[in-house]
């Protein structure tokens, strides 16, 4: 694995392999990679790319300080990892690389979209998420850019971000991994007790549970139905249960196919915002 430090080596190397017919396939992360990251290089593999990981962990998403500096590092055991899936080339850029002198900061109007459930939680999240991947975008131009449904608004941004930019990137969604009890995998859930992780199934099956409910009971009641059943496991806080729809994230009174209605959750254990969605 070729791994690189200067987005000029990057965008040349790439240069290289795409002048030679190559599909570019990148999936960008901040690292502490997990079996959910490693699921989108498979991905990107399957698809025939040549295969780009960045590794960046990106001041400007995080809102709280005491996040940014909590957030894991573990660059080796992600080389590791990297080289054992024989990933093609890995970009780990610092600041100055990324926010440095050929960076042109610029407003990103996003929309509504950036202010909703997770945005209104975490204000300047989703801003600094465009930054990132604007400037990713035009370091390592992909055909393709794998995410994660987990981080389910994100997408939506990030399609935004492209149709804003006219990027040619196809970005590709791919599905949630789970740990065996149905916890969506999170490099966060390294913070949680061993008995919370061993609990925090609940979510994913409370979700799973909604689904079914929402077929016959009025949404509301079912909504309210899992937000309870969140709660009342305990030490767990449901910070917000909402039924969108999956293009506008708008909340939804009905549901149809055609307003690809998703159901997006995040639940508070141990002090750690757990992530997960289902479509309904
Ligand atoms: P992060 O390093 O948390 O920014 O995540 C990098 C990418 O991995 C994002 O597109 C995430 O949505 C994706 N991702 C994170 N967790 C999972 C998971 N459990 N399953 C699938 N993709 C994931």
């Amino acid at each position: 694995m070729n791994i690189l430090r200067y987005a000029h080596d990057v965008s040349q190397t790439i240069e290289y392999h795409k002048n030679r017919g190559k599909k570019i396939g990148f999936v960008p992360t901040m690292g502490a990679l997990h079996q959910g990251h490693i699921s989108l290089l498979k991905q990107a593999k399957t698809d025939g790319c040549f295969t780009v990981m960045s590794i960046f962990v990106n001041p400007k998403q995080f809102n709280d300080k005491k996040d940014l500096d909590l957030y894991p590092r573990t660059l080796d055991a992600d080389i590791a990892m990297l080289t054992d899936i024989d990933n093609d080339l890995l970009y780990c850029p610092d600041e100055q690389d990324i926010y440095g002198q050929d960076y042109r900061d610029e407003i990103i109007t996003l929309g509504k979209i950036e202010h909703l459930l997770e945005g209104k939680m975490r204000p300047g999240h989703f801003l600094g998420v465009a930054k990132v991947v604007k400037r990713l975008f035009e370091i390592v131009g992909p055909d393709v850019a794998y995410f994660g449904q987990k981080d389910f608004q994100q997408t939506v941004i990030i399609k935004k971000l492209v149709e804003l930019y006219h990027f040619k990137t196809h970005i590709e969604v791919c599905p949630i991994m789970r740990e065996s009890n149905g916890l969506a995998m999170s490099s966060r859930n390294e913070r949680l007790s061993e008995s919370s992780r061993k609990q925090a199934g609940f979510i994913y099956q409370t979700l799973q549970t909604l689904k079914q409910d929402v077929q016959h009971m009025p949404l509301s009641a079912a909504k309210q139905k899992a937000i309870d059943s969140l709660n009342a496991h305990a030490g767990s806080i449901t910070e917000y249960l909402e039924i969108v729809n999956g293009n506008t994230l708008e909340t939804l009174d009905y549901l149809s196919p055609a307003l690809h209605p998703v159901a997006l959750t995040v639940v508070k254990i141990d002090n750690v915002r757990l992530l997960d969605n289902i479509y309904l």
